[in-house]
């Protein structure tokens, strides 16, 4: 999938930051396969949002939230089943609830292994972070919503239905405003279309514009992006219009019927011009793909 080597995607506790109340962010630095991770803390227990990739990163995380909850019970929760973001789960076994939607844990049941050999060829830092991954079954799954009680705040934990993959999942805290979107959200790069077929075609672009529209919408003060900065509401709206624009501009050159070599090479040339500073420039081909397909099946 790349040619050079990624950086060893380690989670650094350091940066943690404190975006309200009882609510701390830490935050990713720019690297690469290291996600936004949040804590979010109520007068009895504390939720978790996110791992980092493998046992290891996952063990400094738990370590953090468990000195910053002080004796309060904890939850794990995971924006989506990708390896930076939840094969790091065992690592929270006997010290934490794990608690997804179910479409995230069927993804993980059936998509994590072969994610799992596909991670391990992206070279040798991210191979080590994997070692000895196994991956967790979550203690509690839900359905589509579900509201947890950390005392004297209700976080919402809410299944978006499939966009960036099957199993997505928004994480609210509404008395702060503040929203994890997973990898719903980037802040300055490219939206990340795992297209990969045969293997994965879980992605949707066609739904994901519905879903970061009403997410949009929803109006947030705090958006913690999967990766990236922290931002605000014109960080979904930049995201809206990203995946609008790539939609439109590739569904009217198919419209036209030129071939999908020719749909990529203009789409992509001409989304560069439009953010010549976002990184991630590979995952317009593959958005342009998926959307491609989708656009046979409207
Ligand atoms: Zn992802």
């Amino acid at each position: 999938m790349t040619e050079y080597t990624l950086p060893d995607p380690v989670v650094q506790t350091e940066g943690a930051r404190e975006l309200a109340r009882d609510l701390v962010v830490i935050p990713n630095r720019g690297v690469q396969l290291v996600p936004n991770i949040g804590v979010i803390g109520g007068t009895h227990s504390v939720l978790v949002v996110e791992t980092g990739m493998g046992p290891g990163n996952a063990g400094t995380v738990l370590k953090f939230a468990a000195d910053y909850a002080g004796g309060r019970t904890l939850y794990l929760t995971t924006t989506h089943f990708h390896p930076e973001h939840a094969f790091g789960a065992q690592a929270f076994t006997g010290a934490a609830a794990f608690l997804v939607n179910k479409a995230q844990a069927e993804d993980l049941a059936t998509k994590g292994p072969g994610y799992l050999g596909m991670f391990r060829g992206l070279g040798e830092p991210v191979a080590r972070q994997l070692e000895g991954v196994e991956l967790a079954i979550p203690d509690i799954v839900y359905d589509t919503s579900y509201d947890l009680d950390l005392g004297g705040r209700v976080v919402r934990l809410r299944a978006t239905g499939r966009a960036h993959s099957k199993g997505d999942q928004v994480v609210t805290v509404p008395d702060a405003e503040v929203m994890f979107t997973g990898d719903l959200a980037e802040t300055g790069q490219f939206a990340i279309f795992p297209w990969f077929p045969p293997h994965d075609t879980d992605v949707s672009g066609i739904r994901w514009i519905e879903v970061i529209r009403r997410l949009a919408a929803a109006g947030p003060r705090v958006v913690v992006p999967g990766h990236g900065d922290i931002g605000g509401p014109r960080l979904l709206a930049d995201v809206r219009d990203y995946l609008q624009l790539l939609r439109d501009e590739t569904w009217v050159r198919r419209d036209s019927a030129m071939s999908e070599e020719t749909i990529v090479e203009e789409v992509r040339a001409l989304m560069i011009e439009r953010h010549p500073e976002w990184a991630g420039r590979e995952w317009i081909d593959k958005g342009v793909g998926c959307l491609c397909s989708e656009h046979a099946a409207v």
